[in-house]
């Protein structure tokens, strides 16, 4: 058995201990207690003999074996203290050394100063002593031979004829000190072995329990904190606000792009995107901010900064957002995205952390909708539209939508035949708590709640119903959200409506927006093709804003695009509006599209529209969205909008917006 430093290390020079320095160790400690135990008894018995030398004071040597006695007790008391500190293997055996040192010393000059023969006993005693005390094998070997020696000498020079005796004796001696080094020996390695073993089975537990944390706590992918561990911090900072005043700012993420890279690339890319931009929100957040993966594309950040300021804020802010806009090397592609940033100044201590969310990410909703790609700090005014809009969402949740809701219809007119070739149908809230609401805030504010699918039902129920009154040729176009498009039951359920509605599927086109396809581009391109398939024909609406990807149109069995009424309205001002609807309509034309311009509110707008070849027009000028009951007078009403009729006044229109 061999004893090692504690020092030791691995070989590597890391500072690890290897196996056999633990073990190593290991004896060490479970030495200890051994060889302290044998200075205890060794200064017991030394004192005893001090005691009874200073009693009965004996022969003529008794001054020399007095201060020898009271030299080996000082000693051994000295042992005894030293060995209550933590000792390395060759402190152990030193101290071991110096214990049977003093022991032997004081036996052999006992006896060669008054020989006694039954004081040889104690050179036969002495083997096993030494052979339990001293740590190592070889020492202990040492030590019992020299025993053996000095028996074999003391009995050489004073009992000669006994040789032989005593040399039976001593081998008795040896072979009772290799003993009992052995037992004590196997009984501190097999105690070390179930040490290390139970050691072994913690560190395997603890490693077990580190790796089951690090999942729970982190995103497998990003290696960032995820969804849960953000909480939980989040409300750790909220209590340190609370106690100590300190205020943080909270950061919502949202990827502008990241889908349509999901799928055009493959889950690769999508997964390298995602880790790209941990990475660049662990740089850009710095040192005191904390990034974490809410799912999906959603990150955020919390972040200390001095001073928490609004513009403090808006720098980290811009600091994301431009990082985030850097160009993404995805295997051999290279692409460019942004992200949307939602910002929060907590610093009011009576604010859940719900409340810290709802406005993080109501600014990040105002930054996607308004400024997709920006900072948006949540200030004043935003809060008021927050107040206002989670009262559209109560309303909503309490409408009874049967009879709140209601649905307009607007002409599309054909310029050519001067007649309306169909109706765009148009929702309607009027809720008895908060007065009239434009769909642009309840489409929005069902989405958000889930209630959109029954809400989509109820209009479309109606549109059909008001539509069965219509003659064959006109036409219906109905708008269905992107929550609607994203979901396989809802679009089934749309066309089951539909088809039990009698109404030939071709009278019926529904309008579709690009944000269906920056979502699931898969799931979009199944749902239009399942429109497409039962007969319908699929508008895209509002073209021209946002992406306008020609891919989509390539891709999708698209059949109508609809030029967005904001270039309309400046065409006669602004040059790049007028080369842009003229570019819009001369594209459907190449791809054989049918083009509706919408938002048509004056003679001198439609007399431009109609030199740039456009046929379909929606608008005021032709007429407002109006009433079911008001479509037939619509329908029977002449109007002329040929050129030569363009200098006659207009009759006013139908129903109300
Ligand atoms: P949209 O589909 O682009 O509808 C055209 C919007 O332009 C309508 O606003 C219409 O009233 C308005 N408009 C019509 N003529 C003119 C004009 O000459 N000038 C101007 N400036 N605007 C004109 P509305 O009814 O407030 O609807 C707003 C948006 O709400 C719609 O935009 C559509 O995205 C959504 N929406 C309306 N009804 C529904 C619906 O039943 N389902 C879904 N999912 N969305 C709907
Ligand atoms: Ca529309
Ligand atoms: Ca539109």
């Amino acid at each position: 058995m061999q004893l090692h430093q504690t020092s030791d290390t691995s070989p590597d020079g890391m500072g690890t201990p290897t196996g056999d320095s633990v073990r190593g160790d290991e004896i060490t400690i479970a030495y200890q207690p051994i060889v302290r135990g044998a200075a205890v008894a060794v200064l017991g018995y030394f004192l005893f003999d001090l005691t009874t030398r200073l009693i009965f004071p004996g022969d003529s040597h008794h001054g020399v074996m007095l201060i020898a006695v009271s030299l080996a007790s000082l000693v051994s008391l000295g042992v005894m203290r030293h060995l209550r500190r933590p000792q390395n293997a060759r402190q152990l055996e030193i101290s071991g050394g110096i214990l049977c040192l003093t022991l032997f010393v004081n036996s052999n000059l006992q006896q060669s100063l008054y020989f006694e023969t039954e004081n040889l006993i104690y050179a036969i005693l002495m083997m096993p002593i030494f052979a339990a005390i001293l740590p190592r094998r070889r020492t202990a070997a040492v030590a019992v031979i020299l025993c053996f020696a000095s028996l074999i000498a003391q009995v050489h020079q004073n009992l000669p004829a006994q040789l032989a005796d005593y040399i039976w004796t001593g081998v008795s001696g040896v072979v009772a000190g290799i003993s009992v080094a052995l037992i004590i020996r196997t009984a501190v390695l097999n105690a070390v072995k179930a040490r290390l073993e139970a050691v072994r089975d913690r560190e395997t537990a603890e490693a077990l329990a580190r790796e089951a944390k690090h999942l729970a706590e982190c995103d497998a992918l990003t290696g960032l904190p995820n969804r849960r561990s953000f909480f939980l911090a989040l409300n750790e900072r909220m209590e340190r606000l609370r106690e100590h005043g300190e205020p943080f700012v909270l950061a919502l993420v949202d990827l502008d792009g990241f889908k349509p890279i999901n799928d055009t690339y493959g889950h690769a890319a999508g997964d390298e995107m995602l880790e790209t931009v941990a990475e660049r929100l662990t740089v850009a957040g710095g040192k005191d901010a904390m990034p974490a993966r809410l799912g999906g594309d959603e990150f955020a950040l919390l972040a200390c900064i001095d001073p928490c300021t609004a513009e403090t804020a808006l720098s980290l802010g811009q600091r994301v957002e431009s990082s985030l806009a850097e160009p993404y090397a995805l295997g051999p592609y290279t692409c460019k995205a942004g992200g949307s940033v939602g910002l929060l100044i907590c610093k009011d201590p009576e604010l859940s952390v719900q409340d810290l969310m709802e406005r993080a990410d109501h600014a990040l909703y105002f930054a996607k909708r308004a400024l997709r790609g920006k900072a948006v700090l949540f200030n004043a005014a935003l809060e008021q539209e927050m107040t206002a809009s989670s009262q559209v969402d109560k309303a909503l949740r309490r409408s009874d939508r049967e009879a709140e809701f209601e649905v307009y219809f607007q002409p599309q007119f054909d310029v050519v035949k001067s007649r309306i070739t169909g109706f765009e149908a148009l929702a309607r809230w009027h809720s008895p708590e908060l007065g009239a609401v434009t769909p642009d805030v309840f489409i929005p504010a069902a989405e958000r709640a889930g209630l959109i699918r029954p809400l989509t039902r109820t209009l479309l129920g109606k549109a059909l119903d008001a539509m069965s009154a219509w003659p064959e040729e006109i036409r219906l176009s109905f708008n269905l959200s992107t929550h609607d498009l994203m979901s396989p039951n809802a679009i089934e359920d749309i066309l089951k409506t539909v088809a039990a509605s009698g109404i030939r599927p071709d009278r019926i086109e529904f309008e579709i927006t690009e944000t269906a396809m920056m979502g699931d581009f898969k799931q979009a391109r199944h749902a239009i093709g399942r429109i497409s398939q039962a007969g319908h024909s699929v508008a895209l609406d509002d073209f021209g804003v946002g992406y306008s990807s020609l891919r989509y149109l390539q891709q999708l069995p698209v059949t109508t695009l609809k030029i967005d009424h904001s270039f309309v309205a400046d065409i006669l001002a602004e040059t790049s509006s007028f080369k842009i609807v003229r570019t819009l309509l001369s594209l459907s034309r190449t791809l054989g599209l049918g083009c509706v311009v919408e938002g048509v509110e004056s003679e001198a707008q439609l007399h431009i529209l109609r030199g740039m070849g456009a046929r379909h027009v929606q608008g005021y000028l032709i007429d407002p969205p109006m009433r079911a009951d008001a479509v037939a007078g619509a329908l029977a009403r002449n109007r002329d909008f040929s050129p030569q009729a363009l200098s006659r006044p207009v009759a006013a229109g139908y129903g109300t917006a």
